[in-house]
């Protein structure tokens, strides 16, 4: 924290445990003290999915193995992206306990926070599987961690984000369309679209926001008349003292264009959008940004438990004691915990043969799986909610 101007902990202040719990490292002085250090294995689980989510989506796992590599223990976890349900193991580790104890917060942290963000982005995402949704809530997050944010949004099946750091981290171009202020400062809409054409580059499709000053029906017509044939789309963001209904302004934005010859043209909106907003818009509506609703999404409640030391099965009260493995089945999306020694189980719905999703990333302090672009991780999210939306798990 020394020297650093921003109120956020940097990689190295992680590292030396800055922002672990107090007690993880006093409980880290008196073992050491003793002369103790005992083999354990223990294992993150959800006891719930926030607002009464049936399944959540892992996410966060990068920053974590990046946290553990190097340290003499063994992970393994699902993959980023995998769909998880409350009660069963997305991650363990294997260790000698003083070896890793004091980094539970910070490993908690990363998973807790990603995996909100991810699984809140994927519920959004179930209402639009065929039409792109964005991140926008960049800003009503802390900005240091604005790229965490926009990474977890978009493996949880956002489109495409809005800030330049976290769209590089992806490797994504970022998205955006143009500010109120943009509008304001140059005075008068029309100008502002016609100078928006003449100066952004060829590629950036021409997204007209048209309710500073206008009523949203006219504002189109002022944005088609402005690019003509250039206009690509244009973005709603009405205020919600004005939203009335909200379908009939859109309606009636859509008929306007169509009849004079804009049927092309696309409808975006933003401002206050959640699922449910998505859901009941999605036929009259062509892309979605998303804001505060995924930036500050509920966090999953990961706990981490030792479930077995030196060898033996042993838990606190209300946790099941011993190594475990998830089965999933690829079929109806059925998941089983089973004891990690089990014969790979058949599906009790479908009997189909189950996978089990629990895979070794980090062995004795080495990486041997190496780090997984966002697209694949995104790619497992979406054909899940593809899944889901067949076999009508939501
Ligand atoms: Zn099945």
């Amino acid at each position: 924290m020394k020297g650093n101007p921003f109120f956020y902990a940097d990689e190295d202040d992680i590292r030396k445990g800055l922002v672990a719990d107090v007690y993880f490292l006093r409980g880290k002085k008196i073992m050491e003290s003793l002369g103790l250090n005992p083999l354990v294995y223990g294992e993150v689980t959800a006891s719930g999915i926030p607002e009464n989510g049936s399944f959540g989506i892992f996410c966060g796992l990068e920053e974590v193995l990046r946290l553990l590599e190097g340290l003499p223990v063994t992970v393994k976890a699902m993959p980023e992206g995998s769909l998880f349900y409350p009660g069963e193991p997305v991650l363990s580790i294997e260790g000698a306990y003083n070896d890793f104890g004091i980094f539970e917060t910070a490993f908690l942290g990363f998973l807790c926070f990603s995996s909100g963000i991810a699984t809140k982005s994927a519920r959004m995402k179930l209402n639009c599987l065929d039409k792109p949704v964005y991140s926008f809530g960049a800003r009503r997050t802390h900005p240091s961690i604005a790229p965490a944010v926009e990474r977890a949004a978009y493996i949880g099946g956002c489109d495409g984000v809005a800030t330049i750091a976290a769209a590089e981290i992806l490797g994504l171009k970022p998205v955006g369309t143009m500010a109120h202020a943009y509008i304001i400062a140059i005075g008068d809409p029309k100008e502002a679209y016609i100078n928006y054409d003449r100066f952004i580059d060829e590629d950036i499709p021409r997204v007209a926001l048209i309710d500073t000053f206008e009523d949203e029906k006219f504002g189109a017509l002022t944005a088609a008349e402005a690019l003509g044939e250039r206009l690509y789309a244009v973005r709603l963001d009405t205020p919600g003292s004005r939203r009335g209904n909200f379908r009939k302004i859109i309606e009636e934005v859509r008929w306007e264009l169509n009849l004079r010859g804009y049927s092309n043209v696309k409808i975006f909106i933003s401002g206050g959008i959640d699922e449910n907003t998505v859901k009941e818009l999605y036929e009259i509506v062509d892309a979605f940004g998303i804001g505060t609703a995924i930036s500050n999404a509920r966090v999953i409640d990961f706990s981490f438990d030792i479930v077995e030391k030196e060898g033996k099965p042993i838990a606190k009260r209300g946790k099941k004691s011993g190594r475990k493995q998830v089965y999933e089945c690829k079929d109806c999306l059925k998941h089983r915990v089973l004891p990690e020694e089990s014969e790979i189980p058949t599906c009790p719905e479908c009997l189909s043969k189950m996978e089990p999703l629990l895979l070794t990333y980090i062995d004795g302090g080495l990486r041997i799986v190496k780090e997984e672009k966002p697209q694949f991780s995104r790619d497992r999210t979406i054909k899940y909610l593809r899944k889901i939306k067949e076999v009508s798990l939501d």
